[in-house]
């Protein structure tokens, strides 16, 4: 149990005044009120925890009255901070502060942020709603679409403000812009006492979620996994001011009622709140909507305190005196605060545990502002969508209800109608009995007997049956909402399930009934006539109650097929917002797949960059060997001996293609070794080469052998031109050399092939 935390603040005075014969005195936390000359006045003199006086900023009154509140708030624990005063007296400048002086909720935002920046161990989530108490109806500052919100209270929630919007925040210049865009709502109102005082209670509300980042991994819950929920409410009141003192009329006279009225009821509150535990009785938080949402705050589960704001002008001295009196209420209230655990998936967090983990786990590594965002808009879309979904429900709810009462007023239309036609049936037979019979009217009448008691037998005996009926029928008629003295004849129709009672019927007094009625009219045939007539009524009556339940049913059908189209557009949007959601996975997946792809890219270009190297070396050695060919074929040419040339040219040729085809091994063994190619391409391609190699050394052995043949059967002939020999021997050389190059481009295109597939 522990104390509200009261402090008192004195403004500094708005004009000096010349004939004030007193002051306000503050001594530590101590303020009295003293003569002009320096004397105390007895009995106006008041302690708290805190008294600032006018020379006091708002950061002094941050810090010793409401940082361990928003420090307590991270930590688990719901927190209250309101301003309480007279109009003008400084409340709006102690919440919201000036530029130069920052206010309360200013400096909360910020502090709550640096102070769970430094929390490492645990994860926070921040939702803020602002909303407005104007003339006892709650309005959503956020969305001015939502107006005239309703309380709920349910275990999971606590006690809440359905349909309110909450917008999740990661950052306090968020919060500030938010609050800005909220301010503009806000009504406010000129009075003699402030040229902008504002009409309403406003309640800048933070919910703070926490859990600790060790539970688990992620996906992996337990059902230890609590989760710390805590609500701070920064509470901006209106003016406590006499309607008099404003000089407030016609809307502005309104407004005051009810501001009056709401604080009124928060004094009572306190009142009883410190009224000795014993003594505690009801306690009137439903009598205002300000007190039922504070109700936490006030003598529940919460830190809180109140900053009564003074003035210090000797015309405000009474509401001065009034606000130090509740003040001093205020104090002797004890709240019982504790850290908010809670189990169940009413926590946000929880419930956006999943998604928060998930989409944190593909952040790590990569500072996506982007996606960042993506997250709080999808945060944002969530909560959105289950505000919408309460709201859809509330309506249905509702709906239900008033369809279930129409067709009680059809039912009972309907029984109405069964009774009536019984009754008419039964008068058909009492009047065939009538011709035969006195009528029991006459009867009494006829007796003459002026004095005697009711004659209540003469009732319809077929009414008294039917009555006794319908007391065992399970819906039997409940009282009317509103029964008073007079009951109207709609309200006797659902009492008596259709009976019209006709009193003259019951005959309290003969000397009435003579005196309204001529005897000859009371006849079962005018009585026939009676409820016959009432019965065609009653049939038009059912007629139009018919079509009036048959447009309502259309109107129903209309109502379920808006809503299927709603619930239809709400699954779109849902699973637009997984689409959304699996979008950072996309990404991740396209980059990490690119990435792979370009690291194969680069690592073949590499390996080709080699082969390209080995192409132009095995090019380069090509190109002088094919000089060296010409060389030597121009030289054999000039020297020619008729004897044995081609043979040397051949083998000039073969030491070529050798010294050629090792070049080529060596530059391709030695790629191998230093890229590790695939050991199939490797193969593949020394197998190329041997057999090429081969190849070209047997066709040339062959060669070889066939014109050392040819030259020694020349030497036996007689006579031959050595021009023609020449000529000869050249087109030897020049059929062995389109055989080289043939060969050669034989290895290139498997080669080729190689490289590029
Ligand atoms: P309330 O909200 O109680 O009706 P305001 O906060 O609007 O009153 O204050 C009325 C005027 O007094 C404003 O112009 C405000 O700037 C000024 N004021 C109030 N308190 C102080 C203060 N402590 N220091 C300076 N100016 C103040
Ligand atoms: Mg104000």
């Amino acid at each position: 149990m522990e104390k509200i935390c009261v402090a008192v603040r004195v403004r500094p005075p708005i004009c000096h005044e010349n004939s004030s014969s007193t002051f306000w005195r503050v001594d530590d936390n101590q303020i009295s009120l003293h003569k002009l000359h320096g004397s105390p006045i007895s009995g106006v003199s008041y302690t708290f925890d805190h008294v600032f006086d006018e020379n006091c900023s708002n950061s002094d009154i941050y810090e010793l009255l409401t940082k361990d509140i928003i420090h307590a708030a991270v930590d688990g624990f719901n927190g209250t901070a309101f301003a309480y005063g007279q109009t003008s007296s400084g409340k709006t400048f102690t919440m919201n502060g000036s530029s130069n002086d920052p206010g309360i909720i200013h400096r909360a935002v910020n502090d709550i942020f640096q102070k769970i920046n430094m929390i490492s161990d645990r994860e926070f989530l921040i939702r803020v709603s602002y909303m407005e108490i104007y003339n006892e109806e709650i309005n959503d500052l956020f969305a001015v679409e939502n107006q005239k919100l309703q309380i709920h209270e349910n275990l999971e929630r606590g006690i809440f403000v359905a349909g309110l919007r909450e917008e999740i925040v990661n950052n306090a210049e968020q919060v500030m812009k938010l609050l800005e865009s909220g301010e503009v709502n806000r009504h406010f109102g000129e009075t003699n006492m402030n040229a902008q005082s504002s009409r309403s209670h406003t309640i800048f509300r933070v919910v703070i979620e926490s859990k600790g980042k060790d539970t688990g991994s992620f996906g992996d819950y337990s059902s230890s996994d609590a989760i710390r929920v805590s609500v701070l409410n920064l509470v901006d009141l209106a003016g406590s001011e006499r309607i008099a003192k404003t000089g407030t009329g016609g809307v502005r006279l309104k407004e005051g009622k009810y501001i009056n009225k709401s604080l009124m009821v928060l004094g009572n509150v306190i009142n009883k709140l410190s009224d000795s535990a014993k003594r505690r009785a009801h306690i009137p938080y439903r009598d205002s909507k300000l007190t039922r949402i504070l109700q936490p705050a006030l003598g529940g589960n919460a830190k809180t305190s109140i900053i009564c704001t003074v003035a210090p002008e000797e015309i405000h001295i009474e509401e001065t005196k009034g606000t130090l009196l509740f003040a001093s209420r205020a104090k002797r209230v004890t709240n019982c605060a504790q850290v908010n655990e809670v189990l169940t998936d009413a926590a946000l967090l929880k419930r956006q545990k999943l998604e928060i983990e998930e989409l944190r786990w593909k952040l790590q590594g990569s500072h996506a502002e982007v996606l960042e965002q993506e997250i709080l808009k999808l945060r944002n879309d969530m909560l959105k969508y289950e505000l919408e979904r309460e709201k859809l429900e509330m309506e249905l709810e509702k709906e239900r209800r008033s369809h279930k009462e129409r067709d009680q007023y059809i039912r009972d239309q309907l029984m109405m109608i069964e009774n009536l036609s019984s009754l008419v049936s039964d008068g058909d037979g009492s009047s065939s009995q009538g011709s035969m019979k006195e009528s029991p009217i006459e009867e009494c009448h006829n007796r003459g007997d002026d004095f005697k008691t009711p004659c209540f037998k003469t009732a319809p005996k077929a009414f008294v049956a039917k009555r006794s009926n319908y007391s065992q029928l399970p819906d039997f008629s409940s009282l009317p909402d509103s029964f008073s003295d007079v009951a109207d004849e709609d309200t006797w129709f659902k009492i008596n399930k259709g009976y019209i009672a006709d009193l003259d019927s019951l005959q309290t007094t003969p000397a009435r009934k003579v005196q309204s009625f001529p005897p000859e009219d009371v006849t079962p045939n005018y009585l026939n006539k009676k409820y016959k007539k009432e019965l065609q009524n009653l049939k038009r009556r059912l007629e139009l109650v018919t079509e009036e339940k048959n447009e309502l049913q259309r109107k129903l059908a209309e109502d379920i097929e808006v809503k299927d189209k709603l619930k239809g557009d709400i699954s779109k949007l849902k699973q637009e917002a997984l689409l959304a959601r699996e979008m950072p996975q996309r990404l991740c997946d396209s980059v990490t797949s690119f990435k792979d792809t370009y690291e194969e890219v680069l690592s073949k270009m590499q390996v080709k960059m080699h082969y390209v190297s080995l192409i132009q070396l095995f090019i380069s050695n090509l190109y002088q060997n094919i000089n060296l060919l010409v060389a030597i074929l121009s030289k054999q040419r000039y020297t020619f001996d008729g004897k044995s040339s081609t043979a040397k040219l051949l083998r000039c040729i073969s030491e070529i293609g050798s010294i050629l085809f090792s070049t080529m091994e060596t530059s391709i063994s030695n790629t191998t070794d230093r890229h590790k190619l695939s050991s199939g391409n490797d193969s593949l391609i020394q197998e190329y080469n041997k057999m090429l190699s081969e190849k070209l050394k047997s066709t040339i052995t062959s060669l070889i052998l066939s014109e050392t043949a040819s030259s020694e059967d020349k030497q036996t002939k007689t006579s031959c031109s050595c021009y023609f020999e020449v000529v000869a021997s050249s087109r030897y050389h020049v059929s062995i050399l389109v055989l080289f190059f043939v060969m050669i481009l034989g290895y290139f295109v498997p080669f080729f092939r190689t490289l590029i597939f």
